[in-house]
């Protein structure tokens, strides 16, 4: 194993919001000087590993490695050890790679951050922008009462050419102040309108796992109680699939990691093909994925599992670049239905116990559990 694999965070080093370029010397402070230092030899330290793994010094393969270095993503650290243990060398490719899965996410937050503050300062305009409308309004409504007043102290005779001067005048300016306020606001709502596509997007993208597209875990776990709930509300039954590769380690050590990941898709896409409507598939973790299935009983979410099953067996997979033959991959897969008093984690727990029993009785295979059925005491006095 290779020493990324190791590299813990150290609450010395992770210190991800500090400033790099913050200046050393003057008003500078000692926590800053030492902020400052520790930075510079992350940065150091960074360079030496890309010098190291050969890598193209790219702003993304420093952050892929700096964050490495770092420690802040023990995840990311396990995934850069594969592929030196694999290569011996890390290529621009990988960093790329490595950058869009682990990182390339986090700068999502970063950007729905942005979307908010954007929202922000489009909000303030707009009140600002009422609040002249309104004052506005006011000096309109004040012009108007002083006209009246004078009409009324003349009984309404010999309106002078001043008064009607005044009033034009006033009036003139209100319409100008609407026809600006008009313009302002069709901006404004084109501008929010924008910025909702931008948050739909961002939205859409932080609910979905990078590689294979379909539903992150986060997301799952949400849409796992929504049916619960649903199913409890309504009496119709819901199933859920709890999806393993079965022996992926070996097959990752066997063709590589890149493989690996196309692997994952691959089983993403059978069973994408295999649900409609209302179905959920997401990718649970590393190489599980789990299915919801509102309004299925298990004898229908075990066909279906067993359709999955043999899709995914079915194809004989061959490297495209190299013609290298892959062999055929295979999932184990558990089946639970939804009973009652139900929360996610005791209905995961049950599609999950099925899972590993499948693996116990020797993988590429289906188990389930039928929910006990009702019992009728009778009096059989
Ligand atoms: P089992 O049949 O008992 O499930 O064996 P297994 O080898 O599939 O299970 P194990 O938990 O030992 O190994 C899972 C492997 O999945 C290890 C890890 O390297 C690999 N893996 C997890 N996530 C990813 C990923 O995103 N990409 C790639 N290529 N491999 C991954
Ligand atoms: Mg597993
Ligand atoms: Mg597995």
């Amino acid at each position: 194993m290779h020493e990324f694999i190791y590299l813990a965070p150290n609450p010395r080093t992770a210190i991800p919001r500090i400033n790099p370029f913050t200046p050393t010397g003057g008003i500078c402070g000692v926590d800053q000087r030492s902020q400052y230092k520790t930075a510079l030899g992350l940065a150091k330290r960074t360079l030496d590993y890309i010098a190291r793994y050969g890598t193209p010094p790219t702003p993304h393969a420093y952050e892929v490695f700096y964050t490495v270095c770092a420690g802040l993503n023990p995840q990311l650290n396990e995934a850069l050890g594969r592929v030196i243990a694999e290569h011996r060398h890390v290529t621009a490719e990988d960093a790329e790679r490595l950058y869009q899965k682990f990182l390339s996410p986090q700068q999502l937050t970063q950007r729905v951050e942005t979307i908010g503050a954007q929202m922000t300062n489009e909000m303030s305009a707009l009140l600002s922008m009422i609040g002249h409308a309104a004052a506005s309004a006011n000096t309109y409504q004040t012009s108007l009462q002083n006209a009246e007043e004078q009409l009324s102290t003349n009984g309404g005779q010999n309106t002078s050419n001043d008064l009607l001067r005044t009033l034009m005048s006033a009036t003139k300016s209100m319409a100008q102040t609407n026809a600006e306020v008009c313009a302002n606001l069709e901006t404004s709502r084109a501008q929010v309108e924008q910025l909702e596509d931008c948050l739909k997007l961002a939205r859409e993208e932080s609910s979905r796992d990078a590689l294979t597209g379909l539903v992150n875990r986060r997301q799952f776990e949400l849409l796992l109680d929504e049916a619960i709930h649903k199913s409890s509300a309504t009496g119709q039954p819901a199933s859920l699939l709890v999806i393993d590769v079965d022996e992926f380690k070996a097959f990752n050590d066997a063709h590589g990691h890149v493989a690996g990941d196309s692997a994952l898709r691959y089983v993403a896409s059978c069973i994408k093909s295999n649900i409609k409507g209302k179905d959920t598939a997401a990718r649970y973790g590393g190489e599980e994925f789990a299915v919801i299935l509102p309004d299925t009983s298990v004898e229908h979410a075990v066909s279906l599992a067993e359709r999955i099953r043999h899709l995914v067996n079915a194809r004989h997979l061959v490297k495209k670049a190299t013609g290298e033959s892959m062999g055929h991959l295979s999932v184990s897969i558990g089946v639970a239905e939804c009973v009652k008093d139900d929360t996610a984690e005791s209905f995961f727990h049950r599609a999950d116990n099925c899972m590993y029993a499948a693996k116990k009785a020797g993988r590429n295979r289906v188990e389930s559990t039928t929910p006990e059925e009702p019992v009728a005491e009778i009096d059989a006095a």
